[in-house]
């Protein structure tokens, strides 16, 4: 099956192929720096993440640029009650995200662009839209005039032609439905950083970066432009406002927008006490691989509802097709080729991608990955599954994992890592070579009492963790 998304700009589900040669040009919202991320914006990343890895098993190359929101009126409050520079204070969050991505093996986009690097192309942008008439400036703030856009509201589906005229709006997040005048541009207030451009003292508005950035690196036009759904408005009607002012140009081809995460089915807020950072969770013995794996396990235009008894089922899960590998690489078949489970490894592989390729349908993947593994443990139980079967099994297995990415166990703290593994192994392979065999045994002991487990076959040495 063609790949296909819904598209929340034209409100129905097409068929997506990059408008030029192979390659997706994608703008993904980033996070706002001012605190550690909650696993409500994971679900939002980890959707990314799956969405990448989907564009790629579909043979297109990826551009793929996210901001780092790294100035706004929380994180100037926060870090001026805390006496630190915005950089300062920026550098601790930023640092953690990163951390956090890794642990959820979120792949890094091609560019990562911090608003604060920008601001001069930011002071042009809007000085170019005054030239074409859509601002005004009062008190030394720059605003937007919604009503010199005419397709203002095409993206949320909402009707403001009644309502647009003068009211307007200095904070980054505004009233739902209310349509408003937003600021570009904000003049210093006493004791704020800011900066000192062409069209004079200040700090840009939240959502003049994404359309600047976005257009800087990947033209005027974008391929898909993705975020969390409470980002369909105000934010990304003010970015197709201020974008297509700009080029005249369609701003993105594709809008897609990541239903919310609650917990335990209410929506997360830190008085209820339901709210958690991803950091909270591997405290608590989580791992990152059963968070991830229940993160992408719901697909994206659906409700989430995240609950610790669904973390333990993911673990199960997760633990099920560890085991059913396990067993693929190391139990002992009767030799030969059982052609119905040929067809039936084929027909399942097919199932998982057609499922993915309809919309990121992750739920229907998941579900033929798991009928696949009921029968062929049964077939394995009754004696059908012969060796000529391993492979194709073990390419599918790969070809889940190469999206889902939850098979690796991570490493606990203490233990060694994967590198620090691949290490030792490459020291006892020397060892090897140079018939110092009482080293190799050393080696492979001193792994062993860290429960890493050696494994020679004939295409070199594989390890697991105990
Ligand atoms: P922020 O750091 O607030 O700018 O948000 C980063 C991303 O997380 C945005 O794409 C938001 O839409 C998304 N997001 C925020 N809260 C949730 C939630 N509860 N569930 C899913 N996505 C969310
Ligand atoms: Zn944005």
């Amino acid at each position: 099956m063609a790949l296909r998304f819904y598209n929340t700009l034209s409100q129905q589900v097409e068929e997506f192929t990059p408008a030029s040669e192979n390659t997706v040009r994608m703008y993904t919202c980033g996070p706002t720096v001012y605190d550690f991320a909650h696993i409500g914006n994971f679900r939002t990343f980890t959707f990314v993440d799956l969405l990448r890895k989907i564009l790629r098993a579909n043979g297109f190359q990826l551009n793929h640029v996210m901001n780092i929101t790294d100035v706004d009126d929380k994180i100037i409050r926060n870090a001026v009650a805390q006496h630190r520079t915005l950089e300062e204070y920026t550098k601790i969050y930023t640092d953690a995200f990163l951390e956090d991505c890794t642990a959820l093996r979120l792949e890094r986009p091609e560019r990562l662009a911090p608003a604060t690097e920008h601001i001069h192309d930011m002071a042009q942008a809007i000085e170019r839209l005054g030239d074409s008439h859509h601002t005004y400036a009062s008190d030394g703030s720059v605003y937007f005039k919604i009503a010199s856009f005419p397709g203002y509201g095409k993206l949320s589906h909402n009707d403001f032609s009644g309502n647009m005229a003068g009211a307007r709006v200095d904070v980054d997040e505004y009233e739902k439905a209310d349509a408003r005048d937003f600021a570009l541009w904000k003049t210093p207030k006493e004791g704020e950083p800011f900066w000192d451009t062409t069209i004079g003292p200040g700090r840009p508005g939240w959502h003049i970066e994404c359309s600047v950035m976005a257009i800087k690196y990947l033209g005027e036009t974008l391929d898909i432009h993705a975020g969390g759904i409470d980002l369909v408005f105000p934010h990304h009607e003010n970015e197709i406002a201020q974008s297509e002012s700009l080029t005249g140009k369609p701003f993105s081809r594709f809008w897609l927008h990541a239903e919310f995460l609650m917990v335990e089915g209410q929506k997360m807020s830190k008085s209820l006490g339901n709210y958690y950072t991803l950091r909270d969770l591997v405290a608590k013995g989580y791992e990152p691989e059963a968070i991830r794996y229940l993160l992408s396990s719901v697909p994206y235009r659906k409700n989430l509802n995240f609950t610790l008894d669904g973390l333990k089922a993911a673990r199960i899960a997760i633990e099920r097709l560890r085991n059913f590998k396990l067993r693929l690489e190391t139990d002992h078949y009767p030799e030969g080729v059982n052609e119905g489970l040929v067809a039936r490894t084929a027909q399942a592989s097919q199932s998982f991608m057609d499922s993915l390729n309809d919309d990121l349908n992750t739920a229907e993947a998941l579900a033929a990955v798991f009928e696949f593994v009921r029968d062929a443990n049964s077939a394995m139980d009754a004696g059908d599954f012969h060796a000529g079967n391993a492979s194709a099994a073990l390419e599918f297995l790969a070809r889940f994992d190469s999206i889902f990415d939850v098979l690796k166990p991570t490493a606990k703290a203490g233990e060694l890592s994967d590198s620090d593994i691949d290490g030792r192994i490459a020291d006892r392979t020397a060892a090897k070579k140079a018939r110092n065999f009482a080293l190799a045994d050393q080696i492979r002991d001193e792994l062993l009492a860290q429960g890493i487990i050696l494994e020679d076959t004939k295409s070199g040495v594989r390890w697991k963790r105990k």
